[in-house]
């Protein structure tokens, strides 16, 4: 699908931040409209599930919250923006497709609580987003990596709708389905409810419920919000 450019009002470049739960269509819309703006797109998230792979390679515990940052100090990890999303490169490696597996899933989802290992990651993200023209997308961008951002979106769904976005996107086995959903769930849970930075919508953030909405027209709500922004320099 091919999403034609918007033409700015100026040369001033946007940050943009969209947060929500999984299965919510944040990767998509976070790559569909960098390419319409031109800008960046980081997915917070393929830095916490490589980490977590890292940490199912030397053996090191998700609880261990020193050993996971002591990890991450010593690890490069690296967003390249590809279209439709980023390749992940964790030492110099590509791991983009390894990270989505289940183990490493659940992996990230539990070493993100650790209040350190946040600190590490918001201060990678930030020096990555540092020259704006950036969308990036996770739990927290809206309230702790960017709480400047000109433009904030929370990308919300009912569960039942994003359990079976995910299916659908992961092609999931028929037999695996409902341990699936219920990880999702858990997952979920965890972010929501977790004491360091838990997912919650800015209050400066716009929330968009896309329940019942399709893809395009998320993106052109997006859009239309990204242009009001532009034109207001
Ligand atoms: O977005 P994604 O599902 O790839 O993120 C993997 C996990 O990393 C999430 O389940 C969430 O717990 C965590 N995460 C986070 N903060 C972010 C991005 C992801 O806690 N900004």
């Amino acid at each position: 699908m091919s999403d034609p450019p918007i033409k700015p009002h100026s040369s001033r470049k946007l940050t943009i931040a969209i947060d929500g739960p999984a299965g919510a269509g944040k990767s998509t819309i976070a790559s569909r409209l960098a390419r319409k703006l031109d800008y960046v797109n980081l997915e917070s998230g393929a830095m916490y599930r490589a980490l977590a792979l890292k940490a199912i390679e030397k053996d090191i515990s998700f609880d261990d919250e020193a050993a996971l940052v002591k990890l991450a100090q010593g690890s490069r990890i690296q967003l390249e923006p590809v279209v439709g999303g980023n390749r992940t490169l964790l030492d110099g490696h590509d791991v983009s497709a390894r990270i989505r597996e289940r183990d490493v899933t659940e992996g990230a989802s539990r070493i993100s609580v650790h209040p350190k290992v946040r600190e590490w990651m918001v201060a990678r993200q930030r020096e990555m987003g540092a020259s704006g023209g950036v969308i990036m997308e996770g739990r927290d961008i809206g309230t702790k990596v960017f709480p400047d951002a000109e433009l904030k979106i929370f990308l919300d769904a009912d569960p039942v709708v994003r359990e079976q976005r995910r299916m659908a996107q992961q092609k999931i086995r028929r037999e695996v389905a409902a341990d699936v959903a219920a990880e999702l769930r858990q997952r979920d849970q965890r972010d929501r409810t977790r004491a360091a930075s838990p997912l919650v919508a800015a209050p400066d953030a716009v929330v968009i419920d896309s329940t019942a909405l399709t893809e395009d027209e998320v993106l052109a709500q997006v859009e239309e919000l990204a242009r009001q922004k532009l034109s207001q320099n």
